[in-house]
């Protein structure tokens, strides 16, 4: 099939280099010549495992080829996918303008059947809005189809190429079969292909990252609970993980959610509720649980050291999860940046994410080169960000670096005794303090 992404960031880029994989002749679009120009000489602008590599394959292959030019990449394609940026709007809606913008021009270049496919995160609604405009400016033929993207940051191409579903919103037939022919390849594991009205598939993403967050602040919750009263919520979650009802994932307490879709996820998702008139109680306290969480460290910090002016912090892991170099939203910021308004000077390592944080942070950060010489005099080391390196690392060479032996493990990566076995004093998510 031939198929135009629109948008070549971490949804675009890997859904384009996951059709092409498949055997389709897929042209990507971006707005952005320079990163346009780094692709079409096989650099990729985001990190995300194995996708250079595929991007290189398919590129060689010529299946996949990358343009500025928008009206060209549609004239020669039959299905064209939507992957812009949904941001949150002043309001804190989702701002749709980019989706518009992409709708109307994609219109204005059609020359026969077209399939335009919303593949961004966008509010109930956004289907029948691009049907409006595309109505306006063409006369050829055309469906839209709402088809949500689930993948996950850091696992992004094995969860396009194995989805857990396909949720595929589309009210024609045509594009329903065009839709199920070219996702057929992806769900031969047994994955539905899920059919159903544009407005529900609109709403099943928002239902989906909300759910989601809810659980992380539920478990953030109950591990600041757990501290108050002195559980052990490693204990708690295990045992309530075990209910086949509750599953184990998703379970974990830590320092809050970010990236790029939750917080705007929820935001949008409290949003539209709130102007359908329906107040959506739990997912407001979901959003202000977290943002108390994101500052949890902090105050740990404070609850230690009583002041932490003049104190030099290590920070492992910036990015707002492991696996990436994204820090929209990253916990790592307001945290990072309670600690310089405090007095505290930070000395900051990130396995990818270093240069995204001196774009964020500038000169107010020291940032090292790996995790030990962020280690360097320190009062004290945070761990915000749980990447695989930091998991077995030399006690031995840590203590040597460190002013002060002392570890805020945000996201429990440590088992308690066997860390103070090894000299350090140690804080952790709803873990008892002592050992
Ligand atoms: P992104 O910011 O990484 O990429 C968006 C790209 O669109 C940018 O490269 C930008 O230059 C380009 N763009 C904007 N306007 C354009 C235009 N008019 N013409 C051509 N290109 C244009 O965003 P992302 O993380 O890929 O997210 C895209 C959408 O997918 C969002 O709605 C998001 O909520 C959703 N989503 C994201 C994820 C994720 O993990 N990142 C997962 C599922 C869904």
């Amino acid at each position: 099939m031939k198929i135009a992404v629109v948008g070549s960031g971490y949804v675009g880029l890997v859904a384009g280099a996951c059709f092409a994989e498949n055997g389709n002749e897929v042209v990507c679009i971006d707005k952005d010549p320079a990163k346009v120009k780094k692709l079409q000489r096989g650099q990729i602008p985001i990190y995300e495992p194995g996708l250079e590599e595929m991007v290189r394959r398919n590129r060689a292959e010529k299946r996949l080829t990358f343009t500025t030019n928008l009206a060209r990449g549609v004239r020669a394609s039959e299905i064209i996918f939507i992957a812009v940026g949904t941001p949150t709007g002043e309001d804190g809606s989702a701002d749709l303008k980019h989706v518009l913008e992409v709708a109307r021009e994609s219109a204005r270049a059609m020359n026969g059947y077209k399939v335009l496919v919303n593949k961004s995160t966008v509010p109930v609604g956004t289907a029948a809005k691009v049907r409006d405009i595309v109505r306006r400016e063409t006369t050829h033929p055309f469906s839209v189809v709402s088809n949500p993207e689930f993948l996950k940051q850091g696992a992004a191409l094995d969860d396009f190429m194995k989805p857990d579903r396909v949720v595929i919103g589309a009210e024609d037939p045509r594009a329903a079969d065009l839709m199920k022919e070219l996702y057929a390849p992806f769900t031969r594991t047994g994955a539905p292909i899920m059919l159903m009205d544009c407005a529900s598939a609109e709403l099943c993403k928002y239902a989906a990252n909300a759910m989601l967050a809810t659980r992380i602040s539920f478990m953030n919750e109950v591990a600041n609970v757990c501290e108050a009263v002195g559980a052990d919520v490693d204990q708690v979650r295990r045992a309530v993980a075990a209910d086949r009802r509750i599953g184990p994932s998703f379970l974990f307490p830590g320092v809050g959610y970010g990236g790029s879709c939750f917080p705007k996820d929820v935001k949008a998702m409290l949003k539209f509720a709130h102007a359908a008139k329906y107040d959506f109680q739990i997912l407001k306290s979901v959003e202000a649980v977290n943002e108390k969480q994101k500052l949890r460290l902090l105050e740990k910090l404070r609850e230690h050291f009583g002041s932490i002016k003049g104190k030099r912090i290590g920070v492992w892991g910036l990015a707002f999860k492991p696996r990436t170099d994204d820090m929209r939203e990253a916990p790592s910021v307001p945290l990072i940046n309670g600690l310089i308004a405090e007095g505290a000077n930070v000395q900051a390592y990130d396995p990818e994410a270093m240069k995204v944080a001196k774009g964020i942070f500038g000169s107010k950060v020291t940032y090292s080169e790996n995790s030990y010489s962020a280690l360097t005099g320190v009062d004290a080391l945070i761990l915000v960000t749980e990447w695989n390196e930091f998991r077995e690392p030399d006690y031995a060479r840590m203590r040597k670096m460190m002013r002060q032996p002392v570890i805020f493990d945000g996201r429990n990566i440590y088992n308690p005794e066997q860390i103070r076995a090894q000299g350090f004093t140690y804080f952790s998510m709803g873990r008892p303090s002592q050992s």
